[in-house]
């Protein structure tokens, strides 16, 4: 039987919540367990899909297609959690399953009520959420309920887990609740006083946590854990210090280990401890993180680009193939609407362009611009979603000589529109989950650099997007010097596009940032990672900005 871990928030958000959900579901594979991550996130959006990178954040997509919740990132980066629908669910979901059954006529004319339909519809949520890779149900399933402990909206999420805990037995359900410790500068002290308090809304509402995380950005004395175990009715070695790492967010389990949590929680869900948690691949991982003596510097030039969390597993894969490369990667974050004069001086001295996935007009051709430049000068370019659509746009302006080729999402009467939308796409008008999503196959080409670089001939890949590239240009963009190297057979798609005599100019409709991690970082974020370490490594001798002659074709 599956035994239950809630994972909730208090005094803050942004508490690394998600990051110390997924190190603990990596505690707990390291021990021969299967688990399972879920997130319950209270807001009424259905999906984030829906919302504004600068509210939410990215949104991450999973192999069946589900528009999720960034925090599902970082479980599928530390562990082999099976993600699915079923891993994130919202107020809205939740209701709208509910009004649905009440508009069938399904609750057979009783009132319907938060106590107990809406609650019950979560406890269903959660059951659904414990599937692993084969359908089975897993040892543990770790559920993290967004948002901070007090707020109104949570509440009925707190009440369903509270009465989870409660149809259960007392070793089958565990409450961690993680909680910030401020440190008060002018007095050199860290305060426990908002930690009591949300430990004492959880404890009005019938949940009494097992585990304490404190955030902190200095050590913890014996005397401070041991006033939190009082004042909050949590064992002293329950009470977990989780310090500000250093160096990399990975360094995230390796602490939770030392401290002893997940010795902890198999006591509590009385489960078998097989040997001792080994982290030592991971461990050799950090080592190489923090060892590095390589670097290069790449630009990632977006539109969303003030909020970090915008394009969080874009950084993460640039980091991971970093390690793979055991080199250090610099970012230099640019706005594209900054580029949209000349882009020659913010981007003067990277060793390579990323241009990840993103939606609207702005800045648009600020990243023409940039992938111009990054083309005409050797400079490595990676373009993700977007970053194809725009490359192939600058491609067919610049180089094939189609004036004005543009997008349809953006010019709908272009003379040539190197990028439209699917047939199937053409008469869908709600935004809410008509993308293409999810996981589609992908054939390589022999003899391309991205047959090379992935080594295989068919590959998985993530999308979510509506637009394509238009199969009616093939010829003459091929003519021009693009190589289209990846391909949906099913559906007659373009997927990758390359230019083969550039040192690494590649294009990518799907967005592989969704599977790489540390220790598996994806093999085109290698690829572009190790041609932009050879540039920076060559000297940086063409950089200075100004086209090479050769290469200027427009
Ligand atoms: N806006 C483009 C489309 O819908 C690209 C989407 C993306 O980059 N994820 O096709």
């Amino acid at each position: 039987m599956t035994k239950h871990i809630f994972v909730t928030g208090g005094v803050v958000s942004s508490l690394g919540k998600g990051l110390t959900a997924a190190a603990v579901g990596m505690l707990l594979e390291q021990r021969g367990l299967r688990v399972s991550l879920q997130k319950l996130d209270p807001y009424i959006n259905v999906d984030p899909g829906t919302m504004s990178p600068f509210q939410h954040g990215e949104v991450y997509v999973t192999d069946d297609g589900a528009e999720t919740d960034l925090d599902l990132g970082h479980y599928e980066r530390f562990t082999h959690a099976r993600l699915t629908k079923d891993s994130n669910f919202t107020t809205g979901k939740i209701y709208q399953a509910v009004i649905s059954k009440e508009r069938r006529g399904d609750y057979l004319g009783r009132t319907v009520q938060v106590i107990p339909h809406i609650t019950d519809a979560i406890k269903e949520a959660i059951d659904a959420g414990v599937g692993d890779l084969d359908g089975d149900e897993v040892d543990v399933a770790i559920t993290e309920i967004g948002g901070t402990v007090g707020d109104i909206e949570s509440l009925p999420f707190l009440e369903a887990i509270r009465q989870y805990a409660l149809e259960r037995a007392p070793e089958d359900v565990m409450f961690v609740h993680i909680t910030l410790l401020p440190y008060l500068r002018a007095s050199g002290e860290l305060k426990t006083k908002p930690t009591q308090q949300s430990v004492g809304k959880l404890r009005e509402i019938g949940i009494q946590p097992h585990v304490l995380v404190c955030r902190t950005e200095v050590p913890m004395e014996e005397e401070m854990f041991k006033k939190i175990s009082l004042f909050c009715n949590v064992r002293r070695q329950a009470v977990i210090e989780e310090r500000d790492v250093e160096k990399t967010i990975y360094q995230v389990p390796v602490m939770l280990r030392d401290a002893g949590l997940d010795h902890i929680i198999l006591d509590h869900l009385h489960l078998p401890a097989k040997g001792e948690t080994d982290l030592s691949r991971w461990e050799a991982m950090i080592e190489d993180v923090i060892s590095a003596k390589r670097h290069a510097e790449i630009a990632v030039v977006g539109k969303y680009i003030e909020l970090h969390d915008a394009y969080k597993s874009i950084y993460e894969s640039l980091a991971h193939a970093g390690i793979a490369n055991h080199a250090k990667v610099k970012i230099r974050k640019i706005s594209a609407e900054d580029l949209d004069e000349n882009p020659v001086e913010a981007l003067a001295g990277v060793d390579g362009l990323l241009v990840p996935g993103g939606f609207g007009e702005r800045g648009l051709e600020g990243k023409i611009r940039a992938i111009r430049w990054a083309r005409e000068n050797d400079v490595p370019f990676f373009g993700i979603c977007l970053g194809l659509q725009t490359a192939v746009i600058e491609f067919a302006r610049n180089v094939a000589g189609l004036d004005d080729a543009h997008t349809l999402e953006h010019t709908p009467h272009t003379p040539h529109p190197v990028i439209h939308l699917m047939e199937s796409q053409e008469d869908v008008s709600d935004k809410g989950g008509t993308m293409r999503l999810g996981a589609y196959e992908c054939e390589l080409e022999e003899g391309t650099l991205a047959h090379k670089l992935y080594g295989a001939s068919t590959v998985l890949e993530r999308h979510r997007h509506r637009y394509e590239f238009n199969n009616d240009y093939l010829e003459r963009l091929q003519a021009a010097g693009l190589v289209a190297s990846g391909f949906h057979r099913g559906l007659d798609l373009v997927e990758i596009v390359e230019v083969p005599t550039h040192p690494f100019f590649v294009g990518v409709q799907f967005h592989p940032e969704f599977k790489s991690s540390p220790l598996h970082p994806h093999p085109i974020f290698r690829g572009f990672v190790a041609a932009a370490l050879a540039r920076a490594e060559a000297g940086r001798t063409s950089s200075n900005g100004e086209p090479r002659a050769s290469h200027t074709t427009a």
